[in-house]
């Protein structure tokens, strides 16, 4: 009790002391005088110096204690001093400094965590401009420097005039490609993006992304297909553009690294609450220790393939936060040389 006194302990401690003084003194002088009855004398003045003593010392302590704390307050609580200070009494029967102590600790570990916190999103933050800039660099330098062997006279030249601006127009769609990917994960990721959910048929929409890659898929002779058995129409709830976002990126990789006279399959499974939807290929799979990577931002398997086919490296990150968006899982299975399949879940409708 002695070793953690609270601030009404110190006051009786102090009015004891105090008094026990006193009353030492008037028993003295009161002996000395041969007063007529000193026990009686003693006894009041006991009363009346420890009740006295008692009532200032713990007036004195709660103000000081509540001055102090009301600093302590306005710095951890944002200027507001909590309720139950704020008709500036304190209860002293309490062990109020100890209790100020856990709050100040939980602040200054909390006041930690957030700084954790904003070093992680300052890291991220410069690792992802510096992947943008390295990005852009490309295609800007590679328009730069078709324009400038134009201009310097390969414009006149017939042979090669047309070639060099198509490759400088591929670039400059490959930039739009990049920034407009990037506003799409910024968006994602700043949280703005506000999901319409409503429910639709799912195979509906995979119908339509089909017609939409036909001429892709055509071009290379890749079959898209629905897995035998996905004749069930399946309604779910979901933001159906974001959806469509979601399929088109996973069709249209399954095209890019697809094999000629290649396969497309989209399947749907009855996962009980949700649906399971299912993008398959038979194309140039991926190897077991890139497979944890391809969700990642910027990562492709092969660089220079996936630039060269017009890829931005950000389609996976943004079918990931697309999904994750709603609540629902992505996963991928793959197989060098044999093909891919990416699967993720809906709710059902
Ligand atoms: P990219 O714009 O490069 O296609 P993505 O984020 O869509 O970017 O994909 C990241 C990387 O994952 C690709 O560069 C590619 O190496 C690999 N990848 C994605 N889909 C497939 C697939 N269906 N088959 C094989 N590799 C794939």
């Amino acid at each position: 009790m002695l070793k953690n006194p609270t601030p009404q302990i110190i006051a009786r401690l102090a009015s004891l002391i105090i008094t026990a003084l006193s009353v030492g003194s008037i028993l003295l002088y009161a002996l000395f005088q041969q007063a007529a009855n000193p026990i009686v004398l003693v006894l009041i003045a006991a009363v009346l110096i420890f009740t006295g003593t008692y009532f200032t010392t713990a007036y004195y302590l709660e103000r000081y204690i509540y001055r102090k704390i009301k600093v302590i307050y306005k710095t951890i609580h944002n200027q507001k001093v909590p309720k139950k200070d704020k008709n500036k009494s304190i209860d002293l029967s309490t062990n109020i400094i100890e209790e100020v102590e856990k709050e100040v600790n939980e602040w200054a570990d909390n006041q930690q965590k957030e700084i954790e916190k904003y070093k992680l999103w300052a890291e991220y933050r410069r690792r992802f401009v510096g992947d943008i800039s390295h990005e852009l660099k490309t295609p800007i330098f590679n328009i730069q420097g078709y324009l400038h062997t134009l201009l310097d006279g390969a414009m006149h030249n017939p042979d090669t005039n047309e070639a060099f601006l198509r490759k400088a127009v591929k670039n400059v769609d490959r930039l739009q490609t990049i920034v407009e990917d990037l506003e799409s994960i910024s968006r994602l990721e700043s949280g703005e993006m506000l999901l319409e959910l409503r429910p639709f048929d799912i195979k509906q929409l995979a119908e339509e992304v089909f017609e939409e890659f036909e001429i892709k898929a055509a071009r290379r002779n890749i079959s898209l297909l629905f897995k035998e058995g996905a004749a069930q129409n399946f309604q779910v709830i979901a933001d159906p553009e974001n959806i469509r976002q979601v399929l088109t990126n996973l069709v249209h990789n399954s095209i890019k690294y697809g094999i000629d006279n290649g396969l497309t399959k989209v399947g749907f499974y009855d996962m009980d609450r949700n649906v399971l939807i299912e993008v398959a290929d038979n194309g140039i799979g991926i190897k077991k220790e890139h497979l944890p990577h391809v969700f990642d931002r910027f990562y492709r398997v092969d660089k220079s393939r996936s630039r060269a086919i017009g890829g931005s490296g950000l389609g996976l990150s943004i079918v990931k936060h697309i999904v994750e968006a709603h609540a629902q899982t992505i996963n991928v299975r793959s197989t060098q040389n044999l093909g891919s399949t990416f699967g993720f879940t809906l709710r059902k409708a």
